[in-house]
């Protein structure tokens, strides 16, 4: 398969994503709590370690950052969330801020929401899937940092929240991810593929 997404360059960081890049094309949202492994992953999507800054303070990036693909296709990285040192006031607002982005960004075609396997399904997470759901923007979940757990642990935590949400949101589709071990590495390239509608693409 070739791998669209080596070539993406950081673009544009943004408070306010009215003030992001212009709104045409189509984008893919990255949204998780903080320390969920979302810098890791986009750093492994896209082949390139340093394009998101993995959190050295969890709960430090507060923009939207859109990084490109080509010409009008985007990658985006939502400010992490759920950061227990970070007052409540802050907190609100970033969920304003990410809630205002998905009701609002007509170039938005999919959200992945990044979870630790090992900690699912959090009222943040539930909160975004609502979001998501509302917005009818397709959606699907990286059960991340695999490696972390032994296989068969991995699986059935799988099958376990595949369940819950499947009973409340049929729709969305969920793996298990590493970006140590590439595990499922393929599968998100696929469905980024199919989003952007770049399957087939040379
Ligand atoms: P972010 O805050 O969501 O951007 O998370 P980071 O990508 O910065 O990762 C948070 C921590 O989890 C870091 O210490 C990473 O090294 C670690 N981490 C991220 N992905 C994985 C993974 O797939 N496996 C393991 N074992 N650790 C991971």
């Amino acid at each position: 398969m070739k791998n669209h997404y080596q070539q993406t360059r950081f673009q544009q960081g943004a408070t306010d994503s009215r003030r992001g890049p212009p709104d045409r094309g189509a984008e893919v949202a990255f949204a998780g709590r903080s320390n969920s492994g979302k810098s890791s992953a986009l750093n492994v999507i896209t082949g390139q370690r340093g394009l998101a800054r993995t959190s050295k303070a969890p709960g430090r990036t507060r923009e939207i950052n859109f990084f490109q693909v080509m010409d009008d296709l985007r990658l985006v990285d939502l400010p992490g969330y759920g950061y227990a040192r970070v007052s409540r006031d802050i907190q609100e607002r970033w969920q304003r801020h990410i809630a205002r982005y998905l009701e609002t960004r007509t170039s938005l075609c999919g959200l992945v929401l990044l979870m630790d396997v090992r900690h699912p399904l959090k009222a943040a997470d539930l909160q975004i899937l609502g979001w998501c759901h509302a917005a009818k923007l397709p959606t699907h979940v990286l059960l991340t940092k695999a490696d972390k757990l032994k296989r068969g642990q991995a699986k059935s935590a799988l099958l376990q929240v595949r369940r819950q949400l499947q009973a409340l949101y049929p729709d969305i589709s969920i793996q298990l991810f590493s970006a140590h071990t590439r595990e499922g590495l393929e599968a998100v390239w696929t469905v980024l593929d199919r989003w952007l509608d770049l399957a087939g693409k040379a």
